[in-house]
């Protein structure tokens, strides 16, 4: 079983019920699995149990859990069953595990991003992708829209989309789990995963300062990436810091760099917006304004 298995089978399951609006309906796809969902007092900790009782399925989720966490573990509990991947966590699914991509066995990976496929579908977060930008503010919204947390809608949105850009999490300074954007991937440019986080990067400053505040950075591209092509482009980014888990969320926007005759300048530059942009503040990034 590898990710794209567990990717098609999602689909599949969708498909199959018929799933075609945001947020859906996780008892629904429970019930007609056979499960029955059930929100209950659990020990802190816990996000849910799946058991079998005189030949009813049961999934008990943690009602003291935020809405978006109970949706995903059902949807976890519902992964093993349908990739049939014995859980590694035994019937109860410990809550500091769920979504958090250190030190997790293979399976569980495997059950999270049957997850994320089911609560933020491709056809539905496919149009967004294609017509929003990829900004911590944007996330939000579409969060609220899918029902889902913002890194599970973050890693969505970059799998789908054809700019270049990247969804990078580091837990205690080290990347756990980078999504690069199938631009970014055809411009070969790659994020090495168990490395240090750049120095300089946004996600460096949102973990010295340890707050909730969206931090953003300025960096060349080499500062993310080793990619030999990655010197022909420079990156924006913003990050936030999650001190339960230690972890960082980076949202990096790659942008080329454009050689002209009189030296060196961002393709999407004119001499207006760099007026502009002193005024305004913001970055020069004509799409992500
Ligand atoms: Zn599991």
């Amino acid at each position: 079983m590898d990710e794209m298995q567990a990717i098609s089978a999602a689909r599949k399951l969708l498909k199959e019920q018929a799933v075609t609006q945001a947020p859906i309906n996780v008892d629904a796809l429970a019930l007609t699995l056979g499960f029955k969902v059930s929100r209950k007092d659990l020990p802190e900790g816990e996000a849910g149990i799946t058991f079998e009782r005189r030949g009813q399925k049961h999934i008990f989720v943690n009602q003291n859990d935020g809405l978006h966490r109970q949706r995903f573990t059902i949807l976890h509990e519902i992964a093993h069953h349908v990739l049939e991947l014995p859980s590694v966590h035994g019937s109860s699914v410990p809550s500091d595990e769920l979504e958090c991509f250190k030190s997790r066995p293979p399976e569980e990976v495997l059950c999270d991003t049957f997850a994320a496929e089911c609560l933020v579908p491709w056809l539905l977060i496919q149009p967004f992708a294609t017509q929003s930008d990829f900004t911590h503010e944007n996330l939000t919204v579409l969060s609220d829209f899918f029902q889902a947390s913002r890194s599970c809608v973050a890693s969505r949105f970059a799998q789908v989309s054809n700019d270049h850009l990247a969804f990078i999490v580091a837990e205690e300074g080290i990347v756990q789990y980078a999504i690069t954007s199938r631009g970014l991937r055809e411009a070969k440019i790659w994020i090495t995963k168990m490395i240090h986080i750049p120095r300089n990067s946004a996600a460096a400053k949102a973990m010295e300062l340890a707050s909730g505040q969206v931090m953003t950075a300025d960096l060349d591209g080499l500062d993310w990436s080793a990619s030999e092509n990655a010197s022909r482009f420079v990156c924006y980014e913003e990050a936030t810091y999650y001190a339960l888990k230690k972890q960082t969320q980076s949202i990096v926007l790659f942008e080329e760099i454009v050689k002209t005759s009189s030296g060196t300048k961002r393709e999407s530059r004119s001499e207006d917006d760099d007026l502009l942009e002193e005024l305004s503040g913001y970055p020069g990034w004509s799409k992500y304004r």
